[in-house]
């Protein structure tokens, strides 16, 4: 009983807040991630989204990830992506195929593509820039892309020589307008150490995140759940990424996908989408200054659909990526049936066109 009473207390105090748009805490968002039911997160989250949308809005793009090269060298242990140098089954894209991807998601009405692939040494900056121009050349602006991710960001600039002013300055000349938050997992240093130590410092990672905002381009934030990170690990990603969108306004958006095991150097079980949704839920409340917080349909399918619900406001329709699909992810080309269940929930899915559009 008096348990209970406490628990209660402690809820309405973090309500209280959250109602009033004063920030919780990282001992607060502890408190909810032990103590509040599924429904009162549900209920917290759709209030901190509802400052942003209209209650039964949310928006979705088709898109598909185009993976240009899997040959790396960062070794991260849980990717089932990557070939090694010299490995057999490492392939780099050609323009021509690279186009022959972005034709066939134009074909399934698509406008986004998101690249992204290995910490290839044998790329010169050119294929990068070549590429880019390539593409706004051949499809103006009927076409937008994510040109890479922060990590390969950093490997680029490094291997160029490049500072990072001066790699994103050249990725801009090519025509580059986003370079998303990909590639973040886990922001701490403990994690990068126990699972990728040759991809970056978290450090790094936040110094290149600058450079990008700081030379015009947009950029997002992501993280991924589900290997081995502690409750304070996710609170202190989301700390950090909250710190750096109060000091910049750079991130357009968050995204937050579950880990898939499969095939990977440390492999272990997927967690549930009940724990994604809880800290979808989570996420929405802490980031109070991100407008726009994704729910993952590539890893979690139409049940992904239900993080709108717990603070979630927008989602992709993706057509492909070796990446999270060499580890297990499925991809579901049934539009219709996802679109129909955001309805069923009592959502209006309208598409966000990115091509030709500063969101
Ligand atoms: S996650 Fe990315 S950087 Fe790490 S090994 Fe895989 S392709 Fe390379």
């Amino acid at each position: 009983m008096g348990n209970a009473v406490a628990i209660d207390n402690s809820l309405a105090a973090i309500a209280a807040k959250v109602d009033k748009g004063i920030r919780i805490d990282a001992e607060d968002a502890r408190w909810l991630w032990k103590n509040a039911s599924d429904s009162d997160l549900c209920s917290l989250a759709s209030t901190v989204r509802n400052r942003f949308h209209a209650p039964n809005a949310c928006t979705y793009m088709v898109m598909r990830i185009v993976n240009y090269t899997n040959v790396c060298v960062a070794q991260c242990d849980y990717c089932a992506f990557y070939k090694l140098p010299g490995a057999s089954g490492g392939y780099v894209l050609s323009q021509e195929e690279v186009f022959a991807k972005l034709d066939e998601l134009l074909a399934l009405g698509g406008d986004l593509a998101a690249f992204n692939g290995g910490f290839n040494p044998q790329l010169p900056l050119d294929y990068y820039c070549d590429l880019f121009a390539s593409i706004r050349e051949r499809y103006g602006d009927s076409i937008e892309f994510y040109a890479l991710t922060i990590a390969e960001f950093l490997y680029l600039a490094d291997h160029a020589k490049l500072s990072l002013p001066e790699a994103a300055a050249r990725l801009k000349a090519a025509g580059v307008r986003w370079i998303t938050g990909g590639g973040s997992e886990i922001l701490t240093e403990d994690f990068r150490a126990r699972h990728s130590k040759f991809k970056y410092t978290v450090a790094e990672y936040f110094q290149a995140q600058r450079a990008i905002v700081e030379a015009g381009l947009k950029t997002t934030a992501t993280m991924v759940i589900g290997f081995d990170e502690t409750l304070d690990e996710r609170l202190e990603h989301l700390e950090r990424t909250r710190n750096f969108q109060d000091e910049t306004g750079g991130l357009a958006s968050f995204l937050c996908w579950t880990f898939k095991p499969y095939f990977t150097q440390i492999g272990g079980i997927e967690i549930t989408t009940a724990e994604y949704l809880r800290h979808l839920a989570l996420s929405r409340i802490y980031l109070d200054n991100i407008p726009r917080i994704r729910t993952s349909v590539l890893t979690q399918n139409e049940r992904a659909l239900d993080g709108l619900r717990f603070g979630a406001d927008d989602f992709d329709l993706p057509i492909e990526d070796e990446v999270t699909q060499k580890a297990g992810a499925t991809i579901n080309l049934d539009f219709e049936r996802i679109l129909n269940y955001a309805s069923e929930l009592g959502f209006t899915p309208e598409y966000r066109h990115v091509a030709g559009s500063p969101a």
